[in-house]
């Protein structure tokens, strides 16, 4: 057997020897050198596809998910010919090493570094690097592979690179023309940054709300890395960004992962000196925020990083910069992959280090908070849950009892009852790091000056009470609910109204022709209370279906909901099912902005919420067309945040008043609502701010950028009172948390309905400016002005930013659905 396998092997040998001068050169696959045209999504993963048919011994390529538009995202795993046999045993081993999987690691000897590319679809010279990056590992640096597993992926947002790349090839002249002004070089609006719903994929790491990121944390759960280096672009005039990286770090950043982190890019240094390139390390991107795709890996006990060459989406195949320097594509692609293989040279030569000190990161046995209980309304708890399995985070159930600990709704020393609903998430578990860095109410930061929100709780986030504990609390794995049953026939039913799955529910409801009512005064029937906002579903409203019976219980059994029958249309105590103050939700057409003006980010938050979780249709209405577009076709158009100087212009603000006028309702979130604050007519007006002090003239040049903090708040999370008697409240309570994005301030609205404003000042969690603290009392958060028939209705703080805040979404489907019913019907 030995003999045989011996002879089979060396005439294999021989034929993979043969197979292997088969491996090309991307300019040799392409048809083009290299940089000289930018290569569409498909054409790299076909040069990945024929490399690991060339060479299969030493790279094995997968797809792991498929984006929204239906592209591959796919996976490179590169190797020696023993470590691509034994990857199972490695990717084993590396686990067994965390404690992530029982056992003891057979060998820990091969360092796993992962290379990410193009996150940001028009920072585009990236996926080109990756194919160099691939062909040289397998030709010059074979070495390194030894005791290196490199994964690649080529491409984390192939939607938003085939966005700019099909724009540019259809734009670009030729020969390329290096002028800034050029169109070749002005991406027309969203860019090809975001994916297709326009998110921002390096910010949706920890939130995983994308296709994108929810894929890719599968695998990468099971890999977990050693290094992880994302590869980006900045602007032309800026020449070469990598480790190490800015301050602030999160704290539970390792003293290791700080030096290593200096080591890797003192590795590059070396490659950039010979060069004589430019660079720069140790400023502007921070390790705090961890949605990243530096932080998130940090976090998981990788040296995670941030690598910027100049360039981005202006500057084509070349431009000339302000330097007067003509850069080119090749350039910037060769300048990544330089990084790219320095950072797999520099894991090859610390294999057994990086292993040894990567298993220290796993030990969280001294961390202060040893438990987080939440508890609160079960949809938000599951949605937690889901939050928490996407990071193999693991979680129990409390034990009946009391915790005691800090209490996030005070922000003091406090005390919560329990029960088997609670959910406990203790800190001494491999992935104890992320659940502090998840949950701590106020992570540390020690340095104001970052680059993006400083909070983001994840309690405060889903709306839960929630106790952080210095003690282990008792707690038994994990009950699931039952099932609800099924529903027995009767008069009617009613549906709490508290979490977007009841929203879903509602949604699902109207799109099959369920007449539904909603309360706008609490009741109690079949003794059991029922708050505004509750959900009635009648058999005599509902005659016109076919079988309202089995679709109720089918859409009831989808979402989960909890069905409470009532035999009567009397209540116990008022109102009847038959009083004007129980109303049928209207199937509202919702039409939203998009295009110039508009915040890409906002317009894509709103239009994934409707397509992705609210499951209701939205038709998009190009601010270019808004003039002509005939607006009685909908009850309701959202603003998203955006500067709409041109666009909400004299004409527009008169159609839009007009249409809200006789019966129509404005969403303005965040930014919109510039173009109605101060304007006559409005009760909505910006909050004079008085707390400019002479002093500030005096703030000398070099201190100027720090002295500006003082203004900032750049995402901090705040208590803000609500009345939950507005119907753009029901579902919450008279405290709800919001995570205020910026430090714009509007007074409470004179005649209108002030539904949320902030009482007091106090940060609960995160950095707020002195400056803009000072100005922030008693402002408005949420608010109504009824304007004839119609209303505007204001998010001062947008609840869907990057869709991570859970517990703010129940105010948009309630502005949409409940507030000003009475606005007429189509
Ligand atoms: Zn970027």
């Amino acid at each position: 057997m030995q003999k045989f396998l011996l002879v089979v092997l060396v005439a294999f040998g021989c034929f993979t020897l043969t197979r292997a001068q088969n491996l090309q050169s991307p300019s040799a696959f392409l048809g083009y050198d290299i940089g000289t045209q930018f290569s569409r999504h498909h054409q790299v993963i076909d040069y990945f596809e024929s490399v690991a048919e060339a060479v299969p011994y030493n790279v094995k390529v997968e797809q792991y998910g498929t984006t929204n538009e239906r592209r591959a995202l796919v996976l490179a795993y590169i190797s020696s010919e023993e470590n691509i046999e034994n990857l199972e045993t490695i990717r084993e081993n590396n686990l067994k090493n965390t404690g992530l999987l029982e056992g003891e690691p057979t060998n820990t000897d091969v360092a796993i570094v992962w290379l990410s590319y193009n996150v940001h679809g028009n920072e585009a010279s990236s996926s080109e690097a990756a194919m160099l990056t691939l062909y040289k590992l397998l030709t010059e640096r074979k070495d390194l592979l030894k005791n290196t597993v490199v994964i690649i992926d080529p491409g984390i947002n192939p939607d938003g690179r085939d966005r700019y790349v099909n724009w540019y090839n259809e734009t670009k002249s030729t020969p390329y023309d290096i002028d800034q002004q050029a169109s070749e070089h002005n991406e027309p609006w969203p860019g090809g940054r975001p994916n297709h719903y326009l998110f921002d994929l390096n910010r949706d790491w920890a939130w995983a709300t994308q296709i994108e990121t929810q894929e890719r944390l599968k695998v990468y759960n099971q890999w977990m890395p050693h290094i992880h280096v994302d590869f980006h672009e900045q602007g032309p005039n800026e020449p070469y960004y990598f480790a190490p990286a800015a301050e602030p770090f999160h704290e539970i950043i390792s003293d290791w992962q700080r030096d290593f982190q200096t080591q890797i890019g003192q590795n590059h240094v070396k490659y950039f000196d010979a060069e004589g390139w430019l660079f720069f390390t140790r400023e502007r991107f921070d390790l705090f925020y961890p949605s990243y795709g530096d932080t998130y890996p940090t976090y998981m006990g990788a040296i995670g990083m941030t690598y910027e060459q100049g360039g981005h989406g202006m500057s084509g195949l070349g431009i000339l910069n302000d330097e007067g320097h003509v850069l080119t594509l090749v350039e910037r692609l060769t300048h990544h992959t330089v990084t790219g293989l320095s950072t797999v040279e520099i894991a090859s030569k610390n294999a057994k280090q990086l292993n040894t000190e990567f298993a220290k990161f796993f030990d969280n046995s001294n961390l202060k908070y040893k438990s987080y209980v939440v508890k609160g309304n079960q949809d938000k708890l599951n949605s937690l849950k889901s939050l928490l399995s996407k990071h193999d985070i693991k979680f129990e159930n409390a034990n009946n009892g009391k915790v005691s600990g800090y209490d996030y709704a005070t922000g003091k020393q406090g005390t919560m009852s329990v029960d088997a609903n609670s959910l406990v998430i203790h800190t001494n578990q491999p992935k104890g790091k992320m659940v502090k860095v998840l949950f701590e109410p106020n992570a540390k930061l020690n340095d104001s000056l970052t680059y993006d929100i400083t909070a983001w709780s994840v309690p405060y986030a889903y709306g839960l009470d929630a106790i952080a504990s210095t003690s282990k609390v008792s707690s038994s794995k994990t009950y699931e609910g039952k099932m609800p049953t099924v529903l027995s026939e009767a008069y009617g039913y009613v549906s709490k109204w508290n979490s977007l799955k009841d929203a879903q529910f509602l949604a699902d409801l109207l799109k099959h022709d369920f007449r539904v009512r909603f309360t706008e005064k609490p009741f109690s029937s079949n003794g059991e209370n029922f708050d505004r906002g509750s959900l009635i579903i009648t058999k005599g409203d509902n005659k016109h279906l076919e079988d309202f019976f089995g679709t109720l219980n089918q859409i009831k059994q989808k979402y989960e909901q909890h069905l409470t029958q009532i035999n009567s249309g009397f209540s116990q105590t008022t109102p009847d099912i038959g009083s004007p103050d129980i109303k049928l939700v209207n199937k509202q057409k919702v039409a939203v902005l998009y295009g110039e003006g508009t915040s890409s980010l906002s317009y894509g938050e709103i239009w994934h919420f409707f397509e992705q979780q609210l499951h209701y249709p939205l038709t998009s209405i190009n601010t270019d067309d808004l003039s002509g577009t005939n607006l009685n076709k909908y009850n309701v158009l959202i603003i998203p945040n955006g500067y709409y100087g041109s666009v909400l212009n004299e004409n527009n603000l008169q159609k839009i008043n007009d249409w809200v006028q006789a019966g129509g309702k404005v969403i303005a979130i965040d930014g919109a609502l510039r173009s109605f604050a101060g304007k006559d007519g409005f009760s909505l007006k910006y909050k004079s701010s008085d707390n400019y002090s002479s002093n500030d003239n005096l703030t000398p040049y070099a201190e100027r950028e720090r002295e500006y903090t003082n203004n900032l708040i750049t995402g901090a999370i705040f208590k803000t009172k609500i009345d939950n008697t507005h119907p753009m409240a029901f579902g919450y309570s008279k405290d709800y948390f919001t995570l205020k994005l910026g430090s714009s301030t509007y007074d409470l609205l004179d005649s209108g309905y002030n539904v949320g404003h902030l009482a007091d000042t106090k940060v609960y969690s995160g950095f707020a400016g002195k400056d803009a603290l000072a100005n922030l009392g008693n402002t408005l958060v949420f608010g109504e002005e009824r304007k004839g028939s119609g209303s505007f209705i204001y998010f001062v703080d947008n609840t869907l930013f990057r869709s991570f805040w859970e517990n703010g979404k129940l105010f948009l489907v309630n502005s949409v659905f409940f507030v000003n019913n009475n606005a007429y019907e189509l």
